[in-house]
Protein backbone atom coordinates (compact mmCIF):
# COMPACT_ATOMS: atom_id res chain seq x y z
CA UNK A 1 0.00 0.00 0.00
CA UNK A 2 1.43 3.50 -0.95
CA UNK A 3 0.88 6.22 1.63
CA UNK A 4 -2.17 7.94 0.14
CA UNK A 5 -3.70 4.51 -0.33
CA UNK A 6 -2.75 3.87 3.81
CA UNK A 7 -4.10 7.21 5.32
CA UNK A 8 -7.33 6.91 3.36
CA UNK A 9 -8.28 3.10 4.36
CA UNK A 10 -6.90 4.47 7.99
CA UNK A 11 -9.12 7.61 8.02
CA UNK A 12 -11.98 5.49 6.48
CA UNK A 13 -11.50 3.34 9.03
CA UNK A 14 -10.83 5.01 12.32
CA UNK A 15 -14.26 6.79 11.54
CA UNK A 16 -16.26 3.79 11.30
CA UNK A 17 -14.90 2.33 14.22
CA UNK A 18 -17.27 5.47 16.16
CA UNK A 19 -20.60 4.56 16.90
CA UNK A 20 -22.20 7.87 15.27
CA UNK A 21 -25.87 6.52 14.74
CA UNK A 22 -28.53 8.71 14.34
CA UNK A 23 -30.29 10.03 15.36
CA UNK A 24 -28.27 9.88 18.21
CA UNK A 25 -25.54 10.51 16.54
CA UNK A 26 -22.79 11.30 19.01
CA UNK A 27 -20.75 12.86 16.79
CA UNK A 28 -18.88 13.88 19.65
CA UNK A 29 -16.84 10.79 19.92
CA UNK A 30 -14.93 11.66 16.27
CA UNK A 31 -14.20 15.34 17.80
CA UNK A 32 -10.69 14.96 18.67
CA UNK A 33 -9.69 12.69 16.37
CA UNK A 34 -10.92 14.48 13.86
CA UNK A 35 -9.47 18.12 15.54
CA UNK A 36 -5.70 16.08 15.63
CA UNK A 37 -6.40 15.34 11.63
CA UNK A 38 -7.36 19.04 10.70
CA UNK A 39 -4.07 20.24 13.04
CA UNK A 40 -1.88 18.07 11.17
CA UNK A 41 -2.59 20.04 8.13
CA UNK A 42 -2.23 23.30 9.92
CA UNK A 43 -5.90 23.96 9.40
CA UNK A 44 -7.65 26.33 11.99
CA UNK A 45 -10.60 24.66 13.80
CA UNK A 46 -13.90 25.55 14.56
CA UNK A 47 -16.34 23.65 16.49
CA UNK A 48 -20.82 25.22 16.23
CA UNK A 49 -22.62 22.83 18.27
CA UNK A 50 -26.09 23.12 19.19
CA UNK A 51 -26.00 20.04 21.11
CA UNK A 52 -22.74 19.35 22.75
CA UNK A 53 -22.48 15.62 22.08
CA UNK A 54 -23.49 16.44 18.25
CA UNK A 55 -21.00 19.36 16.72
CA UNK A 56 -19.85 19.74 13.62
CA UNK A 57 -16.18 20.28 13.31
CA UNK A 58 -14.95 22.62 10.87
CA UNK A 59 -11.29 22.51 9.73
CA UNK A 60 -10.34 25.74 7.65
CA UNK A 61 -7.08 27.12 5.65
CA UNK A 62 -6.11 29.09 3.24
CA UNK A 63 -6.88 33.35 2.83
CA UNK A 64 -8.77 35.54 1.42
CA UNK A 65 -10.36 34.88 -2.11
CA UNK A 66 -13.08 32.87 -3.77
CA UNK A 67 -13.72 30.04 -0.46
CA UNK A 68 -15.12 26.31 -1.07
CA UNK A 69 -16.53 24.32 1.43
CA UNK A 70 -16.10 20.21 1.37
CA UNK A 71 -19.08 18.84 3.70
CA UNK A 72 -19.00 15.20 4.55
CA UNK A 73 -21.48 13.86 7.57
CA UNK A 74 -20.24 11.85 10.37
CA UNK A 75 -23.45 10.52 11.00
CA UNK A 76 -24.53 6.83 10.21
CA UNK A 77 -27.74 4.98 9.63
CA UNK A 78 -28.18 2.24 12.10
CA UNK A 79 -26.93 -1.27 11.22
CA UNK A 80 -30.12 -3.06 11.01
CA UNK A 81 -29.52 -7.15 9.73
CA UNK A 82 -27.79 -9.12 7.43
CA UNK A 83 -23.81 -8.31 8.16
CA UNK A 84 -21.37 -10.74 7.35
CA UNK A 85 -18.58 -8.58 9.79
CA UNK A 86 -19.39 -5.89 13.02
CA UNK A 87 -20.56 -2.84 11.62
CA UNK A 88 -18.77 -0.90 13.92
CA UNK A 89 -15.64 -2.55 13.30
CA UNK A 90 -14.19 -1.56 9.97
CA UNK A 91 -12.38 -4.74 7.82
CA UNK A 92 -10.66 -4.36 4.87
CA UNK A 93 -10.79 -7.31 2.44
CA UNK A 94 -10.55 -7.59 -1.77
CA UNK A 95 -9.76 -4.66 -1.51
CA UNK A 96 -12.60 -3.05 -0.19
CA UNK A 97 -13.30 -1.26 3.27
CA UNK A 98 -16.53 -2.64 4.94
CA UNK A 99 -18.49 -0.91 7.52
CA UNK A 100 -21.42 1.08 8.53
CA UNK A 101 -20.68 4.45 7.02
CA UNK A 102 -17.81 2.93 4.75
CA UNK A 103 -19.80 5.14 1.41
CA UNK A 104 -21.96 6.70 3.14
CA UNK A 105 -19.87 9.32 4.12
CA UNK A 106 -17.10 8.55 6.35
CA UNK A 107 -14.83 7.12 3.41
CA UNK A 108 -16.28 10.33 1.33
CA UNK A 109 -14.81 12.31 4.48
CA UNK A 110 -11.64 10.55 4.09
CA UNK A 111 -11.13 11.48 0.77
CA UNK A 112 -11.82 14.87 0.75
CA UNK A 113 -9.30 14.98 3.58
CA UNK A 114 -6.43 13.36 1.76
CA UNK A 115 -7.47 15.72 -1.40
CA UNK A 116 -7.11 18.78 0.48
CA UNK A 117 -4.26 17.83 2.04
CA UNK A 118 -2.20 16.80 -1.42
CA UNK A 119 -3.14 20.45 -2.58
CA UNK A 120 -2.25 22.26 0.30
CA UNK A 121 0.96 20.47 0.21
CA UNK A 122 1.47 21.12 -3.40
CA UNK A 123 -0.33 24.81 -3.27
CA UNK A 124 0.04 26.35 -0.03
CA UNK A 125 0.37 30.00 -1.62
CA UNK A 126 -2.88 29.11 -3.35
CA UNK A 127 -5.57 32.09 -2.88
CA UNK A 128 -8.68 31.13 -1.89
CA UNK A 129 -9.84 29.40 1.26
CA UNK A 130 -11.52 25.42 1.49
CA UNK A 131 -13.73 24.74 4.32
CA UNK A 132 -13.62 21.19 4.90
CA UNK A 133 -16.82 20.30 7.52
CA UNK A 134 -17.51 17.12 9.12
CA UNK A 135 -21.62 17.41 9.65
CA UNK A 136 -23.26 16.11 12.28
CA UNK A 137 -27.25 15.59 11.95
CA UNK A 138 -27.34 14.34 8.05
CA UNK A 139 -29.34 10.81 8.64
CA UNK A 140 -31.83 12.57 10.66
CA UNK A 141 -32.90 15.97 10.35
CA UNK A 142 -29.58 18.04 10.11
CA UNK A 143 -31.33 20.16 12.72
CA UNK A 144 -28.11 20.18 14.79
CA UNK A 145 -26.27 19.85 11.64
CA UNK A 146 -26.32 21.94 8.45
CA UNK A 147 -29.21 23.65 9.61
CA UNK A 148 -27.39 25.03 12.65
CA UNK A 149 -24.33 25.82 10.77
CA UNK A 150 -26.56 28.03 8.03
CA UNK A 151 -28.04 29.43 11.17
CA UNK A 152 -24.97 30.59 12.66
CA UNK A 153 -23.74 32.45 9.59
CA UNK A 154 -21.25 30.13 7.99
CA UNK A 155 -20.53 31.31 4.23
CA UNK A 156 -19.07 29.87 1.15
CA UNK A 157 -18.42 30.93 -2.48
CA UNK A 158 -19.62 27.40 -3.41
CA UNK A 159 -20.16 23.85 -2.20
CA UNK A 160 -18.57 20.18 -3.41
CA UNK A 161 -20.96 17.30 -1.39
CA UNK A 162 -19.37 14.07 -1.53
CA UNK A 163 -22.52 12.61 -0.31
CA UNK A 164 -24.83 11.70 -3.48
CA UNK A 165 -25.04 11.58 -7.42
CA UNK A 166 -22.43 9.19 -8.29
CA UNK A 167 -18.73 8.65 -9.52
CA UNK A 168 -19.84 10.02 -12.94
CA UNK A 169 -23.11 11.73 -12.88
CA UNK A 170 -22.44 14.74 -10.81
CA UNK A 171 -26.54 15.87 -9.26
CA UNK A 172 -26.68 19.69 -10.47
CA UNK A 173 -29.99 19.57 -8.90
CA UNK A 174 -32.94 18.05 -6.63
CA UNK A 175 -36.34 17.85 -6.45
CA UNK A 176 -38.55 19.63 -3.75
CA UNK A 177 -40.37 16.71 -1.85
CA UNK A 178 -43.74 17.65 0.28
CA UNK A 179 -45.12 15.01 2.58
CA UNK A 180 -48.59 15.59 3.79
CA UNK A 181 -50.89 13.58 6.12
CA UNK A 182 -54.36 13.60 5.31
CA UNK A 183 -57.33 12.46 8.88
CA UNK A 184 -60.28 11.94 7.78
CA UNK A 185 -63.12 11.83 10.53
CA UNK A 186 -65.92 9.58 10.48
CA UNK A 187 -68.64 8.50 12.75
CA UNK A 188 -68.39 4.85 15.02
CA UNK A 189 -71.06 2.16 14.33
CA UNK A 190 -71.66 -1.36 14.25
CA UNK A 191 -70.54 -2.39 10.34
CA UNK A 192 -74.05 -4.42 10.42
CA UNK A 193 -75.45 -0.82 11.14
CA UNK A 194 -73.40 1.05 8.88
CA UNK A 195 -76.77 3.65 8.40
CA UNK A 196 -76.25 4.95 11.66
CA UNK A 197 -72.19 5.31 10.89
CA UNK A 198 -69.81 7.45 8.94
CA UNK A 199 -66.79 5.33 7.13
CA UNK A 200 -63.24 7.47 7.79
CA UNK A 201 -61.80 5.17 5.42
CA UNK A 202 -64.08 4.60 2.54
CA UNK A 203 -64.19 8.78 2.36
CA UNK A 204 -60.69 8.66 2.55
CA UNK A 205 -59.87 6.19 -0.44
CA UNK A 206 -61.98 8.07 -2.49
CA UNK A 207 -59.07 11.03 -1.72
CA UNK A 208 -56.49 8.95 -2.69
CA UNK A 209 -57.86 8.31 -5.97
CA UNK A 210 -58.81 11.61 -6.95
CA UNK A 211 -55.29 12.66 -6.16
CA UNK A 212 -53.91 9.93 -8.27
CA UNK A 213 -56.13 11.30 -10.87
CA UNK A 214 -54.23 14.98 -10.25
CA UNK A 215 -53.14 17.18 -13.17
CA UNK A 216 -49.70 18.44 -11.78
CA UNK A 217 -48.50 21.97 -12.99
CA UNK A 218 -46.60 21.43 -16.18
CA UNK A 219 -44.28 24.65 -16.15
CA UNK A 220 -40.76 23.42 -14.80
CA UNK A 221 -37.30 23.22 -15.87
CA UNK A 222 -37.39 19.89 -18.29
CA UNK A 223 -34.16 18.69 -17.23
CA UNK A 224 -36.25 17.68 -14.35
CA UNK A 225 -38.83 14.81 -13.96
CA UNK A 226 -42.50 15.55 -13.79
CA UNK A 227 -43.77 15.63 -10.43
CA UNK A 228 -44.80 12.21 -8.53
CA UNK A 229 -46.80 11.20 -5.84
CA UNK A 230 -46.27 7.79 -3.30
CA UNK A 231 -48.68 7.00 -0.65
CA UNK A 232 -46.29 5.31 2.00
CA UNK A 233 -48.55 5.10 4.99
CA UNK A 234 -52.52 4.42 5.49
CA UNK A 235 -53.70 3.43 9.26
CA UNK A 236 -57.65 2.99 9.43
CA UNK A 237 -60.06 1.24 11.76
CA UNK A 238 -59.55 -1.61 14.32
CA UNK A 239 -61.91 -4.46 14.45
CA UNK A 240 -64.04 -6.03 11.01
CA UNK A 241 -67.60 -5.35 12.60
CA UNK A 242 -67.23 -1.69 13.79
CA UNK A 243 -67.53 1.59 10.90
CA UNK A 244 -64.13 3.44 11.29
CA UNK A 245 -64.40 6.62 12.75
CA UNK A 246 -60.61 7.79 11.92
CA UNK A 247 -58.12 7.19 9.02
CA UNK A 248 -55.28 8.58 7.55
CA UNK A 249 -53.14 8.31 5.07
CA UNK A 250 -49.46 9.84 4.32
CA UNK A 251 -47.74 10.58 1.21
CA UNK A 252 -44.34 11.85 -0.53
CA UNK A 253 -44.69 14.19 -2.99
CA UNK A 254 -41.32 14.82 -5.35
CA UNK A 255 -41.68 17.96 -7.92
CA UNK A 256 -39.43 19.44 -10.36
CA UNK A 257 -37.77 23.04 -10.62
CA UNK A 258 -40.05 25.60 -11.06
CA UNK A 259 -42.95 24.30 -9.21
CA UNK A 260 -43.51 25.37 -5.58
CA UNK A 261 -44.79 23.27 -2.82
CA UNK A 262 -47.59 25.84 -2.49
CA UNK A 263 -49.14 24.84 -5.55
CA UNK A 264 -48.27 21.17 -4.66
CA UNK A 265 -49.94 22.45 -1.52
CA UNK A 266 -53.29 23.59 -2.90
CA UNK A 267 -53.85 21.18 -5.37
CA UNK A 268 -54.39 18.72 -2.84
CA UNK A 269 -56.21 20.91 -0.61
CA UNK A 270 -58.65 21.46 -3.61
CA UNK A 271 -58.93 17.72 -3.89
CA UNK A 272 -59.62 17.51 -0.05
CA UNK A 273 -61.97 20.53 -0.14
CA UNK A 274 -64.39 18.97 -2.97
CA UNK A 275 -64.46 15.25 -1.41
CA UNK A 276 -67.33 14.24 0.73
CA UNK A 277 -66.53 14.13 4.07
CA UNK A 278 -64.98 15.55 7.53
CA UNK A 279 -61.08 16.21 7.02
CA UNK A 280 -57.95 17.51 7.95
CA UNK A 281 -54.59 18.10 5.94
CA UNK A 282 -51.14 18.54 7.69
CA UNK A 283 -47.74 19.41 5.99
CA UNK A 284 -45.22 17.18 7.72
CA UNK A 285 -42.40 18.11 5.79
CA UNK A 286 -41.12 20.61 2.99
CA UNK A 287 -38.53 21.17 1.03
CA UNK A 288 -38.35 23.00 -2.39
CA UNK A 289 -36.41 22.29 -5.97
CA UNK A 290 -32.92 23.54 -6.49
CA UNK A 291 -30.99 23.76 -9.51
CA UNK A 292 -27.21 24.83 -9.08
CA UNK A 293 -26.99 28.16 -10.82
CA UNK A 294 -23.56 28.48 -10.98
CA UNK A 295 -23.19 27.16 -14.42
CA UNK A 296 -19.31 27.65 -14.40
CA UNK A 297 -18.68 25.56 -11.48
CA UNK A 298 -20.38 22.88 -12.68
CA UNK A 299 -17.99 23.07 -15.71
CA UNK A 300 -15.08 23.18 -13.57
CA UNK A 301 -16.02 19.88 -12.33
CA UNK A 302 -16.24 18.08 -15.44
CA UNK A 303 -13.62 19.86 -16.49
CA UNK A 304 -11.11 18.73 -13.69
CA UNK A 305 -12.82 14.92 -14.40
CA UNK A 306 -11.96 14.97 -18.13
CA UNK A 307 -8.33 15.76 -17.32
CA UNK A 308 -8.12 12.47 -14.96
CA UNK A 309 -9.92 10.33 -17.51
CA UNK A 310 -13.58 10.29 -16.29
CA UNK A 311 -16.40 11.58 -18.93
CA UNK A 312 -19.33 13.10 -16.00
CA UNK A 313 -22.86 13.50 -16.86
CA UNK A 314 -24.79 15.53 -14.52
CA UNK A 315 -28.18 14.42 -13.31
CA UNK A 316 -31.02 15.68 -11.09
CA UNK A 317 -32.32 13.53 -8.17
CA UNK A 318 -35.71 13.09 -6.54
CA UNK A 319 -33.92 12.62 -3.27
CA UNK A 320 -32.29 14.98 -1.24
CA UNK A 321 -28.94 16.08 0.40
CA UNK A 322 -27.51 18.93 2.60
CA UNK A 323 -26.55 20.40 -1.18
CA UNK A 324 -30.09 21.69 -1.04
CA UNK A 325 -29.80 23.52 2.40
CA UNK A 326 -26.13 25.06 0.84
CA UNK A 327 -27.98 26.15 -2.41
CA UNK A 328 -31.07 27.87 -0.56
CA UNK A 329 -28.37 29.40 1.43
CA UNK A 330 -26.76 31.23 -1.57
CA UNK A 331 -23.65 28.72 -1.78
CA UNK A 332 -24.15 26.90 -4.91
CA UNK A 333 -23.08 23.19 -4.12
CA UNK A 334 -22.57 20.10 -6.43
CA UNK A 335 -22.72 16.35 -4.92
CA UNK A 336 -21.11 13.86 -6.02
CA UNK A 337 -19.82 10.57 -4.76
CA UNK A 338 -16.74 8.22 -5.27
CA UNK A 339 -18.49 5.24 -6.75
CA UNK A 340 -21.30 4.21 -9.25
CA UNK A 341 -22.72 1.43 -7.25
CA UNK A 342 -23.65 2.67 -3.80
CA UNK A 343 -24.34 0.02 -1.38
CA UNK A 344 -25.85 2.86 1.07
CA UNK A 345 -27.89 1.86 4.33
CA UNK A 346 -27.67 -1.57 2.92
CA UNK A 347 -26.13 -4.34 5.11
CA UNK A 348 -22.28 -5.12 4.31
CA UNK A 349 -21.58 -1.35 3.09
CA UNK A 350 -17.76 -1.20 1.74
CA UNK A 351 -16.40 1.69 -0.47
CA UNK A 352 -13.74 0.53 -2.95
CA UNK A 353 -10.07 1.61 -1.90
CA UNK A 354 -9.20 2.03 -5.42
CA UNK A 355 -12.23 4.50 -5.87
CA UNK A 356 -10.91 6.05 -3.03
CA UNK A 357 -7.64 7.17 -4.71
CA UNK A 358 -8.61 8.03 -7.97
CA UNK A 359 -11.46 10.10 -6.34
CA UNK A 360 -8.77 11.96 -4.42
CA UNK A 361 -7.01 12.44 -8.14
CA UNK A 362 -10.28 13.73 -8.95
CA UNK A 363 -11.04 16.56 -6.12
CA UNK A 364 -6.95 17.83 -6.08
CA UNK A 365 -7.70 18.63 -10.07
CA UNK A 366 -10.78 20.33 -8.90
CA UNK A 367 -9.24 22.39 -6.30
CA UNK A 368 -6.60 23.10 -8.85
CA UNK A 369 -9.02 24.72 -11.34
CA UNK A 370 -11.34 25.83 -8.86
CA UNK A 371 -8.42 28.01 -7.22
CA UNK A 372 -6.71 28.70 -10.28
CA UNK A 373 -3.52 27.34 -9.87
CA UNK A 374 -2.23 26.23 -12.98
CA UNK A 375 1.64 25.40 -11.87
CA UNK A 376 3.30 23.56 -9.41
CA UNK A 377 5.14 26.32 -7.45
CA UNK A 378 6.94 24.54 -4.25
CA UNK A 379 5.91 20.86 -5.75
CA UNK A 380 9.45 18.74 -5.66
CA UNK A 381 7.73 15.19 -4.96
CA UNK A 382 5.81 12.99 -7.25
CA UNK A 383 2.34 12.58 -5.72
CA UNK A 384 1.69 8.99 -4.34
CA UNK A 385 -0.89 6.81 -5.95
CA UNK A 386 -2.19 9.64 -8.44
CA UNK A 387 -1.95 9.44 -12.47
CA UNK A 388 -2.78 13.29 -13.33
ZN1 LIG B 1 -25.13 10.47 3.30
Amino acid sequence: MDKLTSELVSIASSLINYKTVSPDGNEYLCRSYLTKKFKDVRMKISVLAKNKRRPNIIGEIGNSGRSLVIACHIDVVAAGSGWRTDPFKAVVKNGRIYGRGAIDDKGPFAISYCAVKKFVRDYPDFKGKIYLVALADEEADNVYGVKYLLKNGFKADAGLIPDGGYFSKLDIGEKGCLQLKIESFGKQAHSALDEYGENALSNLTSIVEKIKLVKWPQKFDKKFSETKVNFSLFHAGEIANTVPPYAYVQMDIRYPFGVGSDEVFKKVKGVVANCAGKFKLKTIYKTEPHLVKDRALIKLFVRSAKKVGVDIKTIILAGNSVAKEFNEAGIPSIVHYPMDHLPIHEPNEYIEIDSMVKTVGLYYEFFKEYFGVKYKKRYSRPLEGIKI
